[in-house]
């Protein structure tokens, strides 16, 4: 058992039910598991090869490094890698068999010189903006970039493989920029496609669109946060709702448990202030550990949620780097040691990664992915 006194566990069956669950939703698409950021924080790795046993025929990293770490230790499934800069190491994706998106024309001219170095034709996915204004070829760009890719598939540099976008509001199915994007990839495709590319896949939606726009399905769907067991609409429903199983739970024991009389000022700044004679534990996670200060606890304002002998209790003060305290009440049985649950599935009114979201005013998938790099993963 690692010395550090708190660890995030990974249900790897979780992974499993979530890829099936999602696959189900998308019966006439593949599924591409999105496992960028370290699998958005549960482990690269086992949650790779959780995934392709549960029917990912994909998968899908932001970072050529991780694309190519998969690569270093055996897994042969399909990969799409879309970050890089210019002067990226591409022929060692190209080497690795790892599609690549083009997203700028600059991108093409790049990925056309590795495929040549290498002496073997790059799969390039054409990564088109339809409207999130952030990485892709403007609709403007994209016929002269699809012609120089077709060229370059004539001379067999390249395979102009896929199609792809992303959604700037997939988290609100109704919203008219959902339909507009749609719109514009649509016609992106026909273009494509009319200029005679083979395409192997198109592809739009992310885990929102997955679960709740069929008709954005296309050849393959991309859920990420959906993997691992959190809702990508938390205002539409949870996990459960969708068929989903949170996979990460993030536990610690407590390390110091003690009286304190009233008026005891807590953590920096006294910003929590005992109202009466209570017992003071001590969680050793901190923001160090990805737990977020914005989640500091105060008389007028319950910190993040706790789960500590079955009661659900919330953050007493400040988060520190390192730790964070919690009010168990007065003459509360807890003891130094005892099991403290950050969040987990949500069961026995257990607390979730989107109740840590809610008082942090972020997302769900800053939470897990910001669990910090020296909390042990444990996968089950
Ligand atoms: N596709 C792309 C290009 C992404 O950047 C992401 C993650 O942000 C995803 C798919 C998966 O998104 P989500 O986690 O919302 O399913």
């Amino acid at each position: 058992m690692s010395s550090f006194p708190a660890r995030a566990v990974i249900d790897l069956a979780a992974i499993r039910a979530n890829v099936r669950s999602l696959a189900s939703h998308a019966p006439t698409a593949q599924v591409l598991a999105v496992v960028k950021a370290d699998a958005y924080g549960h482990g690269l790795l086992p949650v790779a090869q959780a995934a392709v046993d549960a029917g990912a025929t994909w998968l899908g990293v932001a970072q050529l490094g991780e694309a190519l770490e998969l690569r270093a230790h055996g897994v042969t499934t399909r990969l799409l890698t879309w970050l890089y800069a210019p002067g990226a190491p591409l022929g060692q994706a190209v080497a690795a068999d790892v599609d690549l998106s083009v997203a700028a024309p600059w991108a093409l001219d790049e990925v056309v010189a590795a495929a040549r170095a290498v002496g073997r034709p790059a799969r390039v996915h054409l990564k088109v903006d339809t409207g999130l204004g952030r990485n892709g070829l403007t609709p403007a760009q994209l016929p002269d970039v699809l012609d120089a890719a077709l060229r370059a598939e004539a001379e067999g540099a390249v395979q102009v493989v896929g199609l792809w976008s992303h959604l700037a509001f997939a988290d609100e199915p109704d919203h008219p920029a959902v339909r507009a994007q749609a719109v514009v990839f649509a016609e992106a495709l026909a273009l494509v496609e009319g200029r005679g590319a083979r395409l192997e896949v198109r592809h739009l939606a992310n885990s929102a669109a997955t679960l709740t726009s069929p008709e954005l399905h296309y050849d393959l769907v991309r859920p990420g946060i959906a993997v691992y067991g959190l809702s990508p609409v938390p205002q539409l429903g949870g996990p459960a709702d969708f068929g989903l199983t949170p996979a990460m739970t993030l536990e610690a024991e407590l390390v110091t448990v003690k009286e304190v009389p009233a008026g005891q000022g807590v953590s920096y700044a006294h910003a929590y202030v005992t109202p009466g004679t209570t017992t003071l534990g001590v969680v050793p996670l901190g923001y160090a550990d990805g737990v977020p200060r914005h989640a500091s606890g105060a008389a007028d304002r319950p910190g993040g949620p706790l789960l500590v002998g079955g009661r659900r209790l919330s953050v007493a003060g400040r988060v520190c780097m390192d730790q964070v305290v919690v009010d168990l009440g007065p003459g509360a049985p807890d003891r130094a040691g005892d099991r403290v649950e950050l969040f987990g599935t949500g069961a026995a009114g257990g607390p979730t990664a989107q109740d840590w979201a809610d008082v942090a005013e972020t997302i769900s998938y800053e939470i897990v992915t910001r669990v910090g790099g020296r909390v042990p993963r444990v996968h089950v």
